[in-house]
């Protein structure tokens, strides 16, 4: 199991909850799960959540990570949801805006279902994806997402985080096609358990290399409690 990139260290909580270690600082990606699930790692300097829906948005969970030190990232609806019992500074962004925080350059990604309906799980403009930059290396965090034209045309990525489960998200077959289209150096599949199991990331792994040998598939286990 390779989770150490040169940079960055990837630690996988669970589903869409991950940490990075990255240039010193501490990053939290949408944490869930309570603060059981965070023992032992070190208090987020960053924190970016992506959508509101309860694998990742936690209010109980927030509350018990936040430090004062802590800024917290959040895409535009989670705004409105926020007491002062969470600790840290509350940035909101909407899908395309860029600002730079803790030192990483950060962009808000759209993320969304394609076709486009009105009841998708997933409405273009709610959630972010969302693209960490620190001396040039790229991080791209997928958030819950179709292979949209705004993913194809990611450019520059290093490490690739992409979502995979139906119904919420996409199949492995689209993710594939995706990665294929913006083709980061390295690929990480989350979020992949949907209502009937975890994806066949194994697939996905497949089907990638099988369009481009030279993108790295990295699988990690992002469901401990389900494999041991
Ligand atoms: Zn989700």
């Amino acid at each position: 199991m390779n989770n150490e990139n040169k940079d960055v260290q990837i630690i996988p909580i669970e589903h869409a909850s991950m940490v990075l270690k990255w240039g010193g600082k501490v990053i939290y990606v949408d944490p869930v799960g309570g603060a059981g699930a965070f023992t032992g790692q070190l208090a987020p300097d960053l924190i970016l959540l992506t959508d509101i829906h309860p694998d990742h948005f936690d209010l109980k969970t927030l509350e018990s990570v936040s430090k004062t030190k802590t800024d917290i990232i959040a895409a535009m609806p989670l705004a409105y949801l926020f007491p002062d019992t969470v600790a840290g500074t509350l940035y909101v962004m909407k899908n395309g805006q860029h600002t730079t925080k803790q030192g990483f350059k950060l962009e808000a990604v759209p993320m969304y279902n394609l076709p486009e309906k009105a009841d998708s799980y997933h409405t273009k403009g709610r959630g972010n994806g969302y693209i960490v930059e620190s001396k040039g290396k790229r991080v791209y965090i997928s958030g819950d997402t179709s292979d949209t034209p705004e993913m194809e045309n990611l450019k520059n990525i290093d490490i690739a985080f992409v979502c995979m489960n139906l119904p919420y998200t996409m199949s492995v077959e689209e993710a594939a096609k995706g990665v294929l289209a913006f083709k980061p150096k390295q690929v990480y599949p989350y979020h992949y358990r949907g209502t009937s199991g975890l994806s066949d990331i194994n697939k996905f792994k497949e089907l990638v290399n099988k369009g481009d040998p030279n993108i790295e598939v990295v699988l990690l286990n992002w469901y401990p409690k389900l494999l041991k």
